[in-house]
């Protein structure tokens, strides 16, 4: 009987690469190839089977070794590679990752296997590893030694990118755990990650450095944990499936520690947490709720992790309902206009109102915008209610003006998908002549949001401004680019973020803020309004401080446009 020679094969990959040095020094970069081929060689790899993979990595060939001496030679380069120096500065550890494969993965190595392979041991840390294929007993023997077995299998489910379990690995898992729920631990929880602002991060500081705040942040969640199902669900959300009994401080530790990790941005991770219970079956449900509690503490700065509790389930129905009828609500005007009156500072006297939406629903009364906007622009729905409400807002201006009553402008939320979905200026133009309601009685708000995209919203922001409408900033100084977007962009009003005034008392450094925002804004000849005025020691700094104008309930809460006369 003749023997078939083992097709096998080992890689060299340099883990520390930045460290050395080498990514920006050519004859460095060679000079330590050449001394990891010398280092090969050594324990007995042929020279004339050895390839440079990529900038950081040597392919071993090693068809010609018995499977014993091939493990051995292994064995020995993972043992050897911890004492290695870095060629030309002794004082860094040349860091050495090896790994190893059995003839079944070589065949697949064209599919990139060496690669996912470095990406799971960059992201355990570990030395040495072996991608086992079908004949796994003859390596047994050597499952005691710390070379790690992974196979192909497990390899196939790991994203590249992050060595963590992909997404539809998840669910296939976290759907095992619904399916068998009798046996499953009452200690089980699903959380979900996401990073706040994290296009953000990405454009100040540039895709590479986003990409390594995302491995950094991998890493965090596997470091706490380690044993858990652990999944890269897409670019800046990660879950996670444990039995673990201290959850909350573990999510406390991830956020620090990504707060941490870059001093000036302090990027914020937020966790939803979902206890598994028996009358959620679907692994994407229950998903589905630790990423409500996550979105419900989106944006605040107290606190970092919530979990999925009676509040949200409400919550979670009511979002599932308004997806239902959002068709409905829109073409029978469940949708009425609010309106809340703004203030000017100087006079005390209303100078605007801004229009609100209110979801009035037959069967469970009004609802909240927060409720029902999101919900209507992932329905890509939300231009109809914009339009309906630039409509409604024209036609009782019109109506008043005919009775010779005194008008005052008014504002009107845009939402960022409107821009993507129709030409909203065209609307608002054309609804304003229809009803000969003059531009400049108009302004249109935008948030930060809207303004992120690709698209080119500042020619439509342009747009609006020749044409004599006001363009608004809404919700200024609640994201990270507000200050950017003053630079790129002409606002007519910037409306200061009513969560500025929140804690004022509290927090001193809130006033400072906000009377170094008007005084900005007035250096830049923007006009600027206070949201979400509550009480008299509010609005009597804010006539101190010099703002524009004021909204908020102590001048008067949103009511049905027909019922204010301003
Ligand atoms: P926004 O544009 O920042 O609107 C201000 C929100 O603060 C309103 O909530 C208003 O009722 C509330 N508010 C006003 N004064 C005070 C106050 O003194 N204290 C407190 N705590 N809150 C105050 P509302 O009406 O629930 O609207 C929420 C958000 O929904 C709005 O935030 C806006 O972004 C969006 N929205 C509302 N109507 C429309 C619409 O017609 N189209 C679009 N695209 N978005 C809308
Ligand atoms: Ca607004
Ligand atoms: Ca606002």
């Amino acid at each position: 009987m003749s023997v078939v020679p083992p097709r096998q094969a080992a890689f060299l990959s340099v883990a520390n690469l930045d460290e050395t040095g080498a990514r920006e020094d050519k004859a460095l970069a060679t000079e330590i190839m050449n001394y990891l081929r010398a280092f090969a060689v050594s324990h007995g790899v042929n020279s004339g089977h050895i390839r440079q993979m990529d900038e950081r990595t040597l392919l071993l060939r090693l068809d010609e070794l018995p499977r014993e001496a091939f493990l051995q030679a292994i064995l020995g380069m993972t043992e050897d590679s911890r004492n290695l120096k870095t060629p030309g500065n002794e004082q860094v550890p040349l860091k050495i990752r090896v790994g190893a494969m059995s003839e079944r993965a070589m065949r697949s190595f064209v599919n990139d296997a060496a690669q996912d392979m470095l990406a799971y041991m960059n992201h355990a840390d570990c030395a040495s590893a072996f991608l086992t294929g079908d004949e796994i007993d003859i390596w047994r023997k050597f499952e005691s030694s710390n070379i790690e077995f992974i196979s192909h299998e497990q390899l196939k489910y790991l994203d590249p990118f992050s060595g963590l379990i992909k997404e539809s690995r998840f669910f296939t898992l976290l759907q095992h755990i619904l399916d068998d729920f009798e046996h499953c631990d009452p200690k089980a929880r699903v959380l979900f990650f996401d990073i706040e602002d994290f296009k953000s991060y990405n454009r100040t500081f540039g895709l590479e450095r986003g990409d390594e705040l995302l491995l950094h942040v991998a890493r965090t969640i596997k470091g706490q944990f380690p044993t858990d199902v652990v999944a890269h669900l897409s670019i800046d959300r990660f879950a996670v499936v444990t039995n673990s009994p201290d959850v909350m401080r573990k999510c406390a530790i991830i956020h620090e520690d990504t707060k941490a990790y870059h001093k000036s941005f302090a990027p914020e991770i937020k966790c939803g947490i979902f206890k598994v219970d028996p009358l959620v079956t679907s692994a994407h449900v229950a998903l589905d709720c630790a990423k409500i509690a996550c979105e419900s503490v989106k944006g605040r700065y107290d606190v970092s992790c919530r979990i999925f509790d009676g509040d949200l389930r409400e919550r979670l129905f009511t979002r599932r309902y308004v997806a239902r009828h959002a068709e409905h609500a829109v073409s029978n005007q469940w949708i009425r206009a609010y309106a809340q009156p703004v203030v000017d500072t100087t006079t005390g006297e209303v100078c605007g109102f801004e229009a609100l939406a209110r979801w009035d629903d037959p069967n469970r009364g009004i609802l909240s915008p927060a409720i029902f906007i999101p919900t209507l622009e992932e329905a890509h729905l939300i231009h109809k209610v914009d339009a309906y409400m630039v409509n409604e807002v024209c036609r009782h201006m019109s109506e008043e003006l005919r009775s010779g009553r005194a008008v005052v402008p008014a504002s009107v939320n845009l939402s960022r998908v409107d821009f993507a979905i129709c030409d909203i200026f065209e609307i608002v133009r054309e609804t304003c002549d229809r009803w000969h309601i003059p531009h400049h009685m108009l302004a249109v708000e935008v948030t930060e949001g809207a303004l992120d995209g690709t698209a080119n919203l500042r020619q439509e922001m342009d747009r609006f401004r020749a044409a004599g409408f006001e363009v608004w900033m809404d919700d200024f100084g609640c994201g990270y680019s507000s200050l950017n977007l003053l630079k790129d962009y002409e606002f007519d009003v910037l409306k200061v973020d009513m969560e500025f005034l929140r804690d004022m008392d509290a927090n001193a450094r809130s006033k400072t803020i906000v009377a170094s925002v008007i005084e900005m804004a007035k250096s830049l000849g923007i006009r600027t309004l206070v949201e979400g005025v509550e009480t008299e020691a509010q609005r009597d700094f804010l006539c101190d401080v010099g703002a524009d104008m004021m909204q908020g309930y102590l001048f008067g809460r949103p009511l049905p446009l027909e019922l204010r006369a301003f």
